[in-house]
């Protein structure tokens, strides 16, 4: 079967690899498709994401769907559409007893060299996971939509962690692919005004689709301040989070999702103290993936996020029209 392997900053190959056999408590799933997401952009690019080294050849992807291939449980029939939850925590940990197996201190995730030894990803013709990570499509929603789910489950855990949107006025800072995520989700779940910021008009057109009310391209304009209950920073930019924190209601809630860098960062922080305003980060997801496809399966706005869809076998070609964000929002990968 063929796989996407990143080797090395740089050096991204399509392999052929054999086809995996389940292990106990494990199924066989044939991909059909994959979402890129930045991480998988900075394994490619950079050979890392933020701390995480890679520690070898790594297959990524982590935002993929497809259908059963060997459930040797029986539990689920051959064929059956499912988006795979990426992450498996350890659930004896602190962080998992507390209730949070997103932040588990021995996760593994689908794709990524945070855990040592590295977890392989999904995009490939064939990939093997435990059974508690399959979630059988719900009625009515294809395998090319589902591909959303990850990501969404990240969106929706960073307006969970602003608590409850509905009749709120939401700033999003940052309208990439989570960003416009977060803000249709923001829209889905009730938001009386959902307002997007990015530097590039494709992803302020795309935020507009998903149901932003007011777009702001912040090169441009000033983002008000004062007027927000809640912002979501999904750009990973201090300066997005000084917008964010300034744009937010005396007692406003700041939630950060989008990845820092490294080291020390400049943020105008004033502005916490005087008007009291809550700072949170938010951190991939636990359950919202759930919430998440029954979205995707309701509700027709998540679509526009889905710019581009390219075979694997032009994963190069994928990869660079990823990385042009004045072009593309959420990039896919045909995995068979
Ligand atoms: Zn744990």
């Amino acid at each position: 079967m063929k796989a996407v392997v990143v080797h090395a900053a740089r050096d991204l190959r399509v392999e052929e690899r054999p086809v995996p056999d389940p292990g106990e408590g494990e199924v066989r799933v044939r991909m059909t498709h994959g979402g890129i997401c930045g991480s998988d952009l900075h394994y490619y690019l950079d050979g890392r994401v933020g701390s995480f080294v890679l520690q070898g050849p790594l297959v990524l992807g982590h935002e993929v769907v497809g259908t059963v291939d060997l459930d040797p449980s029986g539990r689920h029939a051959p064929g059956t559409k499912v988006a795979i939850h990426p992450a498996y925590a350890d659930h004896r940990c602190p962080e998992c007893l507390a209730g949070h197996p997103n932040t588990c201190r021995n996760a593994r995730y689908l794709g990524s060299a945070a855990s040592d030894p590295q977890t392989q990803g999904g995009f490939a013709e064939h990939t093997v996971v435990r059974l508690d990570q399959l979630r059988p499509l719900p009625q009515g929603l294809e395998l090319d939509r589902a591909v959303l789910a990850e990501p969404l489950g990240v969106a929706l855990h960073a307006l969970d962690r602003a608590g409850d949107v509905r009749g709120r006025r939401v700033l999003v800072t940052g309208a990439g692919p989570i960003g416009a995520l977060v803000v249709a989700a923001a829209a889905a779940r009730g938001a009386a005004e959902v307002t997007a910021t990015d530097l590039q008009d494709k992803a302020l057109e795309v935020a507009h689709l998903v149901g932003a009310t007011r777009t702001v391209r912040v090169d441009r304009e000033p983002v008000p301040e004062l007027a927000h209950d809640v912002a979501v920073e999904a750009s990973g930019s201090p300066r997005g989070l000084s917008t964010a924190i300034a744009s937010v209601v005396r007692g406003g809630t700041v939630v950060q999702v989008g990845s820092l860098p490294g080291g020390d960062l400049s943020v105008a922080l004033g502005a916490l103290v005087s008007r009291e305003i809550t700072l949170r980060g938010a951190f991939r997801f636990t359950d919202e993936i759930d919430e998440a496809l029954h979205l995707l399966a309701t509700d027709d706005r998540f679509g526009h996020v889905v710019t581009h869809t390219f075979p694997l076998a032009d994963v190069a070609r994928a990869m660079d029209v990823a990385l042009d964000p004045g072009r593309s929002s959420k990039v896919v990968l045909e995995l068979s």
